[in-house]
């Protein structure tokens, strides 16, 4: 099956109904016929359900569409993007380990893998994950090396392949948050990430209605070594599928956010038309980055595609099919882009990226209000810098709105 179909017809069982769409199970817990049989499915040596926080099947359809698409083992869906976060990191990590983070990674992570700390996890933040940075980072307690494909907002371009390797090398877990590329753009797990994970509430929902998460696991065999200790019984009895044996056997059971049934059903609606509405995203993003760009009020502007953005060579290498619906540019003062923002007609002042509407924020004040000066300045969130995340609607339209709002400021 091809990407396209997958995104349809990927894990599809069509039950005994017949109904086309994976049936919504609203109910937190399922009847047996005997004793023995919940005994069975509670330990795990029998396939069914048994209560909806461990598993239920329409969130298990979703679950395996999306290990379909993104060519993984297994996948785990979680109740947001950063529970994901939190139950990916939690499932390796022990007190006295280390995670070498990327510095310019979404607000939102930052904070979560820095508080860390308090629980006995040391945290390294590298503004740049090249070879020669992650060798000198890297001891031998590094479980984790975490990263965005494309930062948000900073938009830099991992370079996964790269950074596969001296995570291969040095036997460290290596996961990618690719929730701005979706599988659409890249499949992280082909470039050599272990585990993926995507706030589903972005692309892969599609139209805002849900929040969630999911982690993808790729099979790694880094398990099986000695390094991972906490690992061991699990790779024993499972194999390759150790990190999501272990992940629902401990931390996913026992924090026990697990995404609702009804976000999945909706997350299987709008998954099937992930690539129209990516192929869109891209095309009207590349369209805006360059009305932007030839605009001399607007002083910079920060889209991968563009020529003139740093990561120009890697985006060519990594993304053929466009950099995605998220842009950023900065417009000289906070007062001229708080101007700008005031005086858009259609475009939403919203904290949230990856919907067919186009939306538009302040990162400084917002999401990354909590942040500190120097924490903002490497996630490349500026005063004057506004974030974009660019919608499915006529291009003209857009563009019509951010061409007015442009005459409001100096
Ligand atoms: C939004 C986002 C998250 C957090 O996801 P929620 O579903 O809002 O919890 C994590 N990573 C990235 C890159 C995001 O854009």
């Amino acid at each position: 099956m091809k990407f396209n179909t997958k995104l349809i017809h990927g894990n599809l069982k069509i039950d005994e109904t017949g109904a086309t769409n994976t049936p919504l199970h609203l109910s937190n817990a399922f009847s047996h016929s005997s004793a023995e049989e919940l005994e069975c499915i509670m330990k795990g040596t029998s396939m069914g359900y048994a209560y909806t926080r461990i598993s239920n099947p329409t969130v298990t359809s979703f679950e395996r569409r999306i290990a379909s698409v993104e060519g993984g083992l297994a996948a785990t869906a979680a109740a947001s993007g950063m529970n994901a976060i939190y139950l990916a990191i939690m499932n390796i990590v022990e007190s006295g380990d280390e995670i070498i983070a990327s510095s310019g990674l979404f607000g939102g992570t930052y904070t979560l893998i820095k508080n860390l700390k308090s629980y006995g996890i040391n945290v390294k933040f590298l503004d740049n994950l090249d070879k020669i940075s992650l060798e000198n980072a890297i001891m031998k307690n590094t479980k984790i090396v975490f990263a965005e494909t494309l930062g948000n907002p900073k938009l830099d371009v991992l370079d996964i392949e790269d950074v596969s390797k001296v995570c291969i090398e040095y036997n460290v877990i290596f996961i990618v948050d690719s929730t701005i590329t979706t599988p659409y753009l890249i499949k992280p797990i082909e470039n050599g990430a272990d585990i993926v994970i995507h706030s589903t509430s972005k692309y892969i929902n599609g139209t805002s209605n849900s929040i969630g998460g999911i982690i993808v696991d790729g099979g790694s065999i880094k398990y099986k070594e000695d390094k991972y200790k906490n690992f061991k019984e699990y790779s024993r009895k499972f194999g390759k599928m150790a990190y999501t044996a272990k992940l629902r056997n401990t931390v996913g059971k026992d924090i026990g956010a697990s995404l609702s049934p009804f976000n999945a059903f909706l997350n299987l609606t709008g998954i099937e038309t992930l690539s129209l509405r990516m192929r869109r995203h891209c095309i009207n993003t590349l369209a805006v980055a360059a009305f932007l760009s030839n605009n001399e009020k607007v002083t910079s502007v920060n889209y991968p595609s563009l020529p003139s953005s740093k990561y120009y060579n890697l985006t060519k290498k990594y993304y053929k099919n466009g950099a995605s619906g998220v842009l950023t540019f900065r417009l000289g003062s906070k007062e001229n882009a708080f101007r700008f923002i005031n005086n858009l007609k259609m475009i939403l002042n919203i904290t949230n990226i990856g919907d067919t509407k186009t939306l538009i924020i302040h990162p400084a004040s917002t999401i990354c209000a909590s942040n500190t000066e120097r924490e903002k300045e490497k996630m490349g969130v500026f005063d004057d810098l506004l974030r974009l995340s660019v919608g499915i609607e006529d291009i003209d339209d857009i563009i019509e709105d951010i061409e007015s709002a442009l005459q409001f400021i100096n």
